[in-house]
């Protein structure tokens, strides 16, 4: 038997119907075969927030953006903000300078497969703990090249790029390969999920699959080599816009938030992910609010929040363990109790789910959650919480909607980043026979990696 090798495709922002629908109507021949017909396939779920950066995490470490404490794309620490507000861990936004941090913050007790695997090799992902510096393949040229994606909105020559240095990378020997093609994210964006854009990105990642197959065979490594092809999260387009920091401004409370961090005296602190995802923390207490006391202090203001078309539902801390989720309609429960979970409608059920009158392992609350609207609502509530990142209110909108107003330029017509299904399923696939015999999580991917390369 030969080296075993992995080449992990992240087709950022692939949405499971959509790739299956193009697969199916001729345009993506060689997923298709290789994926769907010879190897395998499955919808998974992606992590809460549902968004890029954080949701690679466990594809890369097995574990969720809880765990590292990298609790969205932006996250606010109150305890770091009161000790300091100027304190390196006070805020973070990785969209800008601060994405160079992303690496330092990651938990150590959760190493990457960069590190697991020495030599690994990495084509455009921003997490490159682990990869040395001549093994990031893209490291030159990737900022204007992404520059010109975002605002001339010209997104397929990155993906292309990436392409060209994969085949180059497989000519020689190699371990591992973790390769972002990004413009299925950008297209979705900027135009729709379903534009003939986005189909042309869909196109050149299956091109490039069919060359790198090819190449593989001509080398006589295909047999050991699984390749594996996955998303970080789906994607609805957006109509409107509610920007979540305004709301709380016109509620008469001074506001933090990406881009005006100075704000004097800040009441409150609003922080975004993938624009379906906020983070909102007060800041006249210190630590952690439980929902009766949130309520009693700030109930006029999260009263008409949770009544806004955009906000699907909030979820706060009931107590030291437990997280209420809250609609306009009223309150359930999430039990957490030696790490299992239970559901319960208390005054209204925002998750639409029975009640589960049981415990649930981490496994059996998957299974209970899948097919509903919040495919693994209660293990991604639990892991997010977990975290002193998490802020006191997550907030998590209605699809159609996001929560940042349209000052983006150039603006968004896409968002996820929420726990509704169609940003938390992804297409999960592999180029071996039986690996995905039931949906799993995107954790699940990391252990699959790591059995083939280990076994
Ligand atoms: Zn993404």
């Amino acid at each position: 038997m030969g080296k075993k090798r992995v080449i992990f495709y992240l087709i950022d922002g692939a949405r499971p119907d959509i790739l299956q629908k193009y697969a199916q109507q001729g345009h993506l021949p060689n997923m298709k075969k290789h994926f769907l017909e010879e190897g395998s396939y499955t919808k998974g779920t992606t992590c809460f927030p549902s968004t890029t950066g954080p949701a690679y995490l466990p594809y890369l470490c097995g574990s969720f953006p809880g765990d590292h404490h990298i609790t969205g794309i932006r996250w606010f620490d109150k305890d770091a903000f009161k000790k300091g507000r100027w304190g390196r861990n006070a805020m973070r936004s990785y969209c800008g300078y601060e994405a160079k941090y992303f690496n330092e913050d990651m938990n150590p007790d959760y190493p990457s497969l960069f590190e697991t695997y020495p030599g690994g090799l990495n084509i455009y992902n921003m997490i490159t703990k682990g990869v040395e510096e001549e093994n990031d393949l893209t490291r030159v040229g990737k900022s204007k090249l992404y520059t010109r994606a975002h605002f001339k909105k010209i997104h397929h020559p990155v993906d292309k790029l990436g392409h060209a240095r994969l085949m180059e990378a497989i000519e020689n020997e190699f371990q591992f390969i973790f390769a972002v093609f990004p413009s299925i994210d950008w297209d979705s964006h900027y135009h729709h999920y379903d534009h003939e854009e986005t189909l042309e990105a869909y196109k050149i990642a299956d091109q490039s699959v069919g060359e790198v197959i090819q190449k593989l065979e001509e080398k006589n490594w295909l047999d050991d080599t699984l390749i594996v092809m996955a998303s970080d999260h789906g994607l609805t387009s957006t109509k409107v816009h509610l920007d979540v920091a305004k709301f709380f401004r016109k509620q008469g409370y001074r506001t933090l938030a990406y881009p005006t961090i100075w704000t004097l005296f800040p009441q409150v602190a609003v922080f975004i992910s993938g624009n379906s995802f906020a983070s909102v923390s007060f800041l006249d207490q210190e630590g952690f609010y439980f929902t009766d006391q949130l309520m009693k202090k700030h109930g006029q203001a999260l009263t008409a929040f949770v009544e806004n078309e955009a906000i699907d539902f909030i979820l706060t801390r009931k107590n030291a363990t437990d997280i209420s989720v809250i609609n306009k309609d009223g309150e359930a429960l999430i039990k957490v109790k030696d790490g299992q979970m239970s559901y319960e409608a208390i005054t209204a059920n925002p998750l639409g789910l029975e009640n589960t009158n049981k415990w649930l392992n981490d496994k059996e609350a998957f299974d209970y959650c899948f097919d509903s609207d919040y495919p693994d609502a209660f293990v991604q509530i639990k892991q997010l919480f977990a975290s002193h990142r998490s802020g006191d209110v997550v907030v998590s909108a209605n699809v159609g909607y996001d929560l940042r107003d349209f000052w983006e330029i150039p603006e968004h017509l896409g968002s996820h980043g929420s726990l509704h299904k169609e940003h938390i399923h992804v297409p999960i696939l592999m180029n071996k026979k039986d690996l995905l015999p039931q949906p799993i999580r995107t954790t699940e991917v990391y252990h699959l990696i790591r059995s083939h390369l280990d076994g």
